[in-house]
């Protein structure tokens, strides 16, 4: 265990309110909604929420497993709520957005892991806002096809499944996940629907070698995924893994040119980058390629 890292400062976050941000905001007050821009004190929300881009958290807000990098608390999950597609849906109308992210914590307790919310709330949204592109960033679903297959089925215009971090570091980072399994995931959504552009995310800064995350971004691309999302690991809370490594900006920008040499449609790779940082862009790069 190394010792504490100092935050550069480039990690340092600044406040630019614009008018969109403040009309979002005001709209969140007045609903009781979830997004994870809110609950995990997103560093990007103002630039995200003035570009209309906003992720959701559906299927509550306690997880079954407990990633050591991840602040969601662990537990045994609250009931479905059935009503939850149509109201991600109005909250979605309401904050007039033109991208619109959803994700969830693991549910391995219910038997679908929660897909078929997600198929209903993508359905959801296409019917009030049928300009509004959709991404699910979805959780492995224990490897379960049928359950991908009903989230293909509704047709998002991203699929996303986060591998986090590079082989050797996955069993220490995640809880219950497997590194090969994510990749098989990926694979699978291509296979069902080779459309629909997928998209993957590896945060930086856990104890993870420079080779290794090249190898990473080589097994992405032997599944075909096309986007890719590289961002800084900062710890939650003391009890979370600490820091190992702050990457430099220019650090960044060699992955992303490492990553563009490979082939991946889209990379956004950056101190503050989060799986849907941008998001609304690479759904043009992705559908552009
Ligand atoms: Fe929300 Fe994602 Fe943007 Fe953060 S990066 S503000 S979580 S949409
Ligand atoms: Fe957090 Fe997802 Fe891990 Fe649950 S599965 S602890 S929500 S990263």
């Amino acid at each position: 265990r190394t010792a504490k890292q100092p935050k550069p400062d480039w990690i340092k976050i600044k406040l630019t309110t614009g008018d969109n941000y403040q009309e979002i905001k005001g709209m969140m007050r007045s609903k009781t909604l979830h997004t994870v821009c809110e609950e995990a004190r997103c560093p990007n929300i103002y630039e995200c929420w003035a570009n209309r881009t906003a992720t959701f958290m559906i299927l509550g807000d306690i997880c079954t497993r407990a990633c050591r990098f991840c602040a969601v608390n662990t537990g045994l999950p609250t009931e479905l709520d059935l009503q939850e597609p149509e109201r991600v849906a109005e909250a979605a109308e309401n904050m007039k957005l033109k991208h619109c992210v959803v994700t969830s914590v693991a549910r391995d307790d219910l038997k679908d892991g929660g897909a078929r919310i997600f198929a209903e709330t993508v359905a959801a949204i296409r019917k009030r806002l049928p300009l509004c592109s959709v991404e699910v960033l979805i959780p492995d679903f224990l490897g379960e096809r049928d359950s991908l297959e009903i989230v293909m089925n509704s047709k998002p215009d991203i699929l996303n499944h986060n591998i986090e971090t590079v082989e050797r570091m996955s069993d220490r980072v995640r809880a219950r996940a497997k590194y090969r399994r994510s990749l098989e995931l990926l694979g699978r959504a291509k296979e069902i629907k080779p459309e629909i552009p997928t998209k993957s995310s590896i945060m930086l800064g856990v104890g993870e070698e420079w080779d290794e995350i090249l190898q990473a971004m080589d097994d992405l691309r032997a599944v075909d995924c096309d986007i890719l999302t590289l961002g800084q690991y900062l710890q939650p809370s003391p009890k979370h893994l600490n820091v190992e490594k702050f990457y430099t900006p220019e650090e960044f920008a060699l992955l992303k040119e490492e990553g563009l040499k490979r082939g991946f449609s889209h990379v956004e790779s950056g101190p503050l980058v989060r799986s849907s940082y941008h998001a609304h862009e690479q759904v043009k790069s992705a559908t552009a390629a």
